[in-house]
């Protein structure tokens, strides 16, 4: 089988892959098995010179990585080297809390020193990381980096919107030192990540859709196997009156229309105080309007193609179905009649609950706004939602602040803030934005499994 990569600016193929099949992932799967406890006995700091390598190369390499990532993903180049040059941080932190995060505990010892009481955090083993296309390079690292620091072997199914970047990423790790039969790359879509998930895994982690990570929720079900479903958000900011406009305003576009909204934390709800709506709304429809959408691979560019055709037809519906509910339409609203998969970035006020622009997830770039009387109503709105991903605050008054995102049910919140991911925090959601987390001291632990050890000497 033959996986086709498209590059969406222009609908052209752009390669065409060996896809695996069943038996070639259950193959995979053996090979990371049988490698998976020589790995483990490897020494942490051998572990942490591959990932040290793996950093270098990648900065060495970062402008062709960068220009691969951009023909597939149709990422703007600009946003692709900033993915790039974002990786090493998040490395950095990996680097330096592992060791310290993973050291045997004694927590406690009793007074005649006979009962000594210890954790140890032990690898998983074989772990599946099912990996979106949107930033492949950071939901990527968040799991197989520690995973692999830890001592697992990772089965890595990058999707099939970023399979390039996914072997580049294979292909680097490799020469950095960490063996091919302990991160083995699987090539395919759903039916591939499906397959993986059929193996004897000791661990699932998953970033993707809702939809997906029910599916892979339910395939799993049953099974004592780790899961965690790193999914979708609705993610709301709430604007005070008490705030400079047009900074605001320029933060939030930029929130919601980066990485042509299609960001797990976007900006996809914006609800505005009723005494500053008007004056915000033209701030923010200017800003919109004065970004360049073009060709992904010009510096320029701040609004690149959707990557993943379909998404058009639900933009195009969640529009449609807005302004059959009353909504107006003050920038954007269409499909681009061109080669490739682009939209107009789209505002629309007049929104309500009653619309799904309001309610699901768009991933791509619209947004809507609504007044606000006050906190209270702004707090009741941002929690209508089934999802909790982000969620974010503009105001002077950081009491205030604190008070109203205390009340928002939500993994990450934000003050003058937003479309923020930091490796110090956990990474995690609410309802049916997921389970489980990455990144922090919490992401390096999750990939362990804590080993209780009371030892009774003399
Ligand atoms: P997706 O759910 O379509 O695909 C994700 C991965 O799952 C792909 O590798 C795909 O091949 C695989 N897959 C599909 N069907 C499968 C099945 N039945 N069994 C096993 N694997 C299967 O998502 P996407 O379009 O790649 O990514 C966009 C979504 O990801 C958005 O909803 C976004 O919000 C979310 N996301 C979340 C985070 C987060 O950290 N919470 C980060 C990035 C993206």
């Amino acid at each position: 089988m033959k996986l086709k990569v498209v590059n969406p600016a222009t609908g052209d193929v752009a390669a065409l892959l060996n896809a695996d099949d069943a038996k070639s992932v259950k193959a995979k799967y053996q090979q990371a098995r049988a490698a998976q406890p020589g790995w483990a006995r490897v020494a942490l700091r051998k572990r942490l010179a591959a990932i040290e390598k793996f950093r270098d190369l990648v900065a060495a390499q970062s402008e062709a990585l960068a220009r691969v990532l951009t023909t597939e993903v149709g990422k703007p180049i600009a946003q692709s080297r900033n993915e790039l040059k974002g990786l090493a941080p998040r490395l950095d932190f990996f680097i330096a809390e592992t060791a310290r995060t993973l050291r045997p505990k004694k927590v406690s010892v009793d007074v005649a020193g006979s009962m000594e009481e210890r954790i140890s955090h032990e690898p998983l083993g074989v772990v599946a990381n099912i990996s979106a296309w949107n930033y492949p390079y950071f939901v990527g690292a968040n799991v197989f980096v520690p995973a692999l620091l830890a001592g697992n072997s990772v089965l890595y199914k990058p999707s099939e919107f970023a399979s390039l970047t996914g072997l580049e990423i294979a292909r680097l790790l490799h020469e950095s030192g960490i063996p091919e039969d302990v991160f083995v790359p699987l090539v395919g879509g759903g039916d591939v990540g499906a397959a993986l998930i059929k193996q004897p895994v000791d661990g699932v982690f998953f970033t993707g859709s809702y939809a997906t990570g029910r599916r892979i929720a339910e395939a799993v079900r049953g099974r004592m196997v780790k899961l965690q479903l790193e999914l979708g958000g609705k993610d709301p900011v709430y604007v005070c009156e008490d705030i400079d406009i047009a900074k605001a305003a320029a933060g939030i576009a930029d929130g919601a229309f980066y990485n042509t909204g299609q960001s797990c934390c976007s900006v996809e709800r914006i609800y505005v105080s009723e005494k500053i709506f008007g004056p915000f709304v033209d701030a923010f429809v200017a800003e919109v309007k004065g970004f360049r959408r073009g060709d992904p691979a010009d510096e320029r560019t701040y609004i690149g193609p959707l990557t993943r055709a379909p998404q058009l037809k639900v933009l195009e519906s969640q529009v449609k179905d807005a302004r059959r509910k009353g909504a107006k339409v003050l920038a954007g609203g269409n499909r681009v009649k061109a080669k490739g998969n682009w939209f107009e970035p789209t505002v629309l006020v007049d929104v309500n609950h009653a619309m799904d622009v309001m309610r699901d997830e768009s991933f791509g770039p619209i947004i809507g706004i609504m007044p606000v009387r006050n906190d209270a109503e702004a707090v009741k709105l941002m929690n209508d939602t089934e999802y909790g991903l982000t969620a974010g605050v503009y105001t002077n008054d950081r009491k205030r602040a604190e008070r109203i995102l205390s009340g928002v049910a939500s993994g990450s919140v934000y003050w003058n803030c937003c479309d923020r991911v930091s490796p110090r925090l956990p990474w995690s959601g609410v309802g049916n934005s997921g389970i489980g987390l990455t990144l922090s001291t919490y992401g390096i632990e999750t990939f362990t499994r804590p080993k209780a050890w009371h030892l009774r000497g003399g």
